[in-house]
């Protein structure tokens, strides 16, 4: 296994599901990278609890027109980012 396959694997276990919900709003807003909103479909496929999760969160923006941001504190969205942006960052 190739070191970037190794670390797609881990991104797409199911360690990274907190990861996932951690970028949810970006994800929605549009505002994530493509690479990363990639990773993050292919998580919601794979994972029927993030994919439940997404749809629920996607319902209240869908019911409220606002994201429901308090779930998810500030800094731990920038950590999580900033985590997944340096296990994807060019070698
Ligand atoms: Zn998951």
């Amino acid at each position: 296994m190739s070191h970037v396959m190794g670390r797609m694997m881990r991104v797409l276990g199911k360690r990274s599901c907190e990861d996932v919900v951690a970028v949810l709003q970006e994800y929605f807003e549009g505002s994530l990278e493509p690479r990363l909103a990639k990773i993050i479909e292919r998580h919601l496929k794979d994972c029927p609890d993030c994919e439940a999760f997404a749809r629920t969160y996607a319902t209240v923006i869908k019911l409220t027109g606002e994201l429901p941001v308090e779930h998810i504190p500030d800094e731990l969205r920038m950590r999580v980012r900033r985590a997944l942006r340096e296990r994807f960052a060019p070698e």
